[in-house]
């Protein structure tokens, strides 16, 4: 098997997914903004755990070089030591001027497997695939650049929206953009802007109201229940934005602007990804701030929830509470959170509570809680993104129960990850989408650095998607 998947390996990118058949999407994509009245509640069912195991099912279609290729790489990765190892060899690579090297080995590797192509072209054939599968996609242009320049900034801000372009071309099978709000403003402005929100929080928690300073004035700060994410003692000498990062809030709130205005004009939605506790409270600040604009009359920006954080289920009923109040609709991504190791090991350093819930079963109480409190928010629409098929099943119950229409969810998993879930999900007429990193291999790695790391805390479903691949090869072997 694995020299059939070194083959894979080298073989071009998916032609075979190319299809001349004609495309059918069951869903109504191609106006997001307008939702049917009459929409249909989720009749299809809700997937048993056997419906997620049916690899024939699920792989219909897909080439035998896409299935061994993922199933190489989540083999590789389970191997001990072969996550800490290639990171040391990243580093190495970078530090002895050996890049190139370094970018061609993952070019063949990790990125073929979680990214979507270097270029929006090079994406086609992926999305080509998806769409056979009536599968969406969300185009995340991935490079991460924290501590950027302006010129950095600015340029992760153009190929954004430039992304947006491109996906206004496919029809309403690629619905959504995403934004990472520190690929567009210093990521040292969120953690100043964090430190000012909770000290203004500390001093005055009864009103958590407007901040002092100018640029903020306007934006109403949610009200997060604790821990804080910052130091407490490093609260009380918090100074003021200075006239340096005031320039670059404005300038941020601009890029913010552009990128929205570029999604609404195409009639598309926009998610914002989450960020670390001690960032988070600025980017819901500014995805209010994006709110007031943008979601007044739909749901067209869409925050992320983390629902490992210890505060999540208080920091959506203060949205919620917050939209009622200023009559907006609420876009809510919903994840566990892909921080967690650095965040513990950051309140082990700072000698602070962790902001992280004590176990997976808390995180996973957490995460039904909050779909419980959104589904029961009429204005709110869901975006569930999670690889786990418990959570899958608990929204499609919920969905059932409390009798919401399809058209008010969506389901996400990562590209490269999880494939039996997305699919299945499709073949029961759920909304479901695949999240396709794509850009420049070096601007990527710090992405697939993440994605390799992460794979340590989801082993349960990379398992059981490698076991599904492993009976799909061995099938499709035996019967050639
Ligand atoms: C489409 C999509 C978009 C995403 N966008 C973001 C984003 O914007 N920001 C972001 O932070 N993440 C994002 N993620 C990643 C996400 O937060 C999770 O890290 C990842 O999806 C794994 O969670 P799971 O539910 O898929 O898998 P599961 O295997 O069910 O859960 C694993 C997760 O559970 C939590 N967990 C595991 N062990 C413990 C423990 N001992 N105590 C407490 N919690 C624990 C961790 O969050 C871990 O990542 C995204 C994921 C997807 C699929």
């Amino acid at each position: 098997m694995l020299r059939a998947a070194g083959k894979a390996l080298r073989s071009p990118r998916p032609s075979a997914w190319r299809s001349t058949a004609p495309v059918t999407i069951n869903h109504h994509m191609a106006n997001p903004s307008v939702a049917p009245i009459a929409a249909p509640f989720a009749s299809a069912g809700v997937p048993s755990l056997a419906d997620f195991a049916d690899h024939r099912a699920a792989y219909a279609g897909i080439p035998m070089s896409y299935l061994l290729a993922q199933w190489t790489m989540l083999r590789t990765i389970a191997l001990p030591g072969a996550v800490p190892l290639s990171m040391k060899a990243l580093e190495v690579s970078s530090r002895i001027g050996a890049t190139r090297l370094m970018e061609s080995m993952v070019r063949a590797t990790a990125f073929r497997v979680f990214c979507g192509g270097e270029s929006m072209q090079e994406l086609e054939s992926v999305l080509q695939m998806l769409r056979q599968k009536d599968v969406l996609a969300v185009l995340n242009y991935a490079v991460e650049d924290e501590g950027g320049t302006d010129a950095a900034l600015e340029n992760n801000t153009q190929r954004i929206i430039d992304t947006v372009e491109a996906a206004a071309q496919h029809g309403g099978t690629v619905p959504f953009a995403c934004l990472k709000p520190t690929a567009i403003a210093p990521a040292s402005l969120f953690t100043r802007m964090t430190a000012l929100i909770e000290a203004q929080r500390l001093a005055n928690p009864d009103a958590p109201g407007a901040l002092t300073f100018d640029r903020m004035q306007h934006i109403d700060v949610p009200a997060h229940s604790m821990p804080s994410a910052v130091d407490p003692a490093s609260l009380a000498a918090v100074q003021p934005l200075t006239s340096e990062e005031q320039g670059q809030l404005s300038r941020a709130l601009d890029r913010f602007a552009r990128v929205c205005d570029s999604v609404q004009k195409h009639n598309l939605l926009l998610l914002i990804d989450a960020e670390r506790s001690y960032q988070q409270p600025a980017v819901d600040m500014m995805y209010r701030w994006c709110s007031a604009t943008y979601n007044q009359h739909t749901r067209r920006v869409y925050n992320t929830y983390q629902t490992y954080m210890l505060d999540a289920n208080a920091r959506i009923a203060d949205e919620v509470r917050w939209c009622k109040r200023n009559g907006t609709h609420l876009g809510a991504k919903v994840v566990r959170g892909a921080y967690m190791h650095e965040e513990r090991e950051r309140a082990a350093r700072l000698r602070i509570a962790s902001p992280i819930q004590r176990d997976f079963a808390a995180t996973t109480a957490s995460y039904d809680t909050a779909m419980e409190q959104l589904f029961a928010f009429p204005d709110a629409d869901l975006f569930i993104a999670t690889h786990n098929v418990h959570t899958c099943m608990r929204a499609a119950q919920l969905m059932q129960q409390m009798r919401i229409p399809n058209d008010k969810v969506f389901f996400a998993q990562l590209y490269g990850m999880c494939d039996e879930v997305t699919f299945t999900l499709a073949r029961f007429g759920y909304r479901v989408a695949k999240y396709i990193p794509f850009g420049p291999v070096d601007g990527v790695m710090p992405y697939l650095v993440r994605r390799a790391m992460e794979n340590r805390d989801i082993m349960g479903a990379a398992v059981s998607s490698r076991k599904l691949l492993c009976r799909e090869i061995g099938a499709r072997a035996a019967s050639a």
